[in-house]
């Protein structure tokens, strides 16, 4: 059985044809089939494979084995002769990634000297991990603009096959990884690359080149980025959210910044005066719950009180207070147990230790203070009540 004929080397271009199925396989995971010609491009050299149909079934996977390429379908056809689409929207945009790639790459080590040691092409994203240490500003910016200028001058990208000869008289970026039929992607002017990869035909139908940011990966540093299509969509998605969040704050893009800090001024200010007020407040309702005391227990839930806050009450409270403080807050499902301090066979952190897991709470603290958490405002005022309980029979 002849091998496939791999018609995407003859060009990137070719979305559909017609065909036979060589050969199916059975597998575990599904069906595969191999054709007489394929322009479904295997994964391979950093970029995904391609995906469409073969037949009007959906192509899954595409992998190369031992130099032939396998066809990964939803089912297999019924017919050996078949019609074959690709999904061209996937692989048009792999081309303008992959061009992109090797312009980016290029024009990195024409300004930085920093060499492109390892690449991935997906999906999800686009990288290529450079090696330097790190990389400034104004040098991405210097490398975006002029990889863009490089888009611009609509450079012809032309593809060809050559000998380990050939090749070694060849300006090559890198020595080839294979020694026989090596493919060599030429971008005029740039470069020359061994790159079995599909390619758009000249640099121009890169339309964009967009780096989003950069992360050091051990001693590379590692640039994102993305072309064409998926960098107008990139343009989109950030347009959306921002006028999302200038209609909000009631601003434009220019003033967006001085608004935020603005607001978070205010916010500090508000922060500060409520803290005031609230300590004001303690201080009244702390006197209040003194003077209703009835024994040694003072004892109240509230509606809506943070932990914080019933910590600084019970605090105050104890401080003038002999007995003991029990708090617990609803819209928080905590409690709180607070004492003065003075001997007494109340410990606080060890009485919730010993009596929490029966409630589904989570807490503990000191002989003074003591706080817990519970899954729910009921789990809470149980053990507020049970604690309220245990409380009364010793006071
Ligand atoms: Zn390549």
């Amino acid at each position: 059985m002849p091998m496939t004929q791999k018609i995407y080397y003859d060009s990137a271009y070719i979305r559909e044809w017609h065909t036979h199925i060589t050969n199916r396989l059975t597998k575990a995971d599904g069906v595969y089939v191999t054709l007489a010609e394929t322009a479904f491009y295997p994964h391979g050299g950093g970029q995904s494979c391609d995906l469409g149909q073969i037949g009007g079934i959906a192509v899954l996977d595409v992998n190369l084995e031992d130099g032939e390429v396998w066809h990964k379908l939803e089912h297999s056809p019924e017919q050996d002769e078949v019609q074959c689409e690709l999904d061209w929207e996937r692989r048009f945009d792999h081309m303008q990634h992959h061009t992109g790639q090797h312009l980016l790459s290029a024009v990195t080590l024409k300004l930085t000297d920093a060499m492109t040691v390892s690449v991935h092409l997906g999906t999800d994203y686009a990288t290529i991990d450079v090696a330097a240490e790190m990389l400034s500003a104004e040098q991405l910016a210097d490398i975006e603009q002029e990889v863009n200028r490089q888009i611009v001058r609509n450079a012809p990208v032309r593809t060809s096959w050559v000998t380990a000869e050939e090749a070694a008289r060849l300006p090559l970026v890198k020595p080839p990884t294979v020694t026989e039929d090596i493919r060599i992607v030429e971008i005029e002017g740039v470069e020359y690359n061994a790159c079995g990869g599909t390619h758009v035909a000249a640099t121009g139908e890169i339309g964009i080149i967009k780096l989003l940011k950069t992360e050091k990966v051990k001693a590379a540093t590692r640039i994102y980025f993305k072309c064409g299509t998926r960098a107008l969509n990139e343009f989109t998605a950030i347009q959306h959210v921002l006028n999302g969040v200038t209609t909000k704050l009631k601003t434009n893009r220019d003033e967006l910044l001085e608004r935020i800090e603005k607001m978070e001024q205010e916010q500090k200010l508000l922060h500060s005066e409520l803290n005031v007020v609230k300590a004001t407040n303690d201080a009244y309702y702390a006197q209040e719950l003194l003077s209703a005391r009835e024994g040694l227990v003072i004892a109240q839930v509230f509606e809506n009180k943070s932990l914080k806050d019933m910590q600084s009450l019970a605090t105050k409270l104890t401080a003038e207070h002999e007995g003991l403080v029990l708090f617990a807050s609803i819209s928080e499902a905590k409690v709180v147990l607070a004492q003065n301090g003075q001997p007494s066979e109340w410990a606080c952190g060890p009485f919730f230790k010993g009596n929490l897991a029966a409630y589904q709470g989570k807490g503990g603290g000191s002989e003074t203070m003591a706080q817990a958490g519970f899954a729910s405002s009921e789990d809470a005022l149980a053990f507020y009540e049970f604690t309220r309980a245990q409380l009364g029979d010793h006071s």
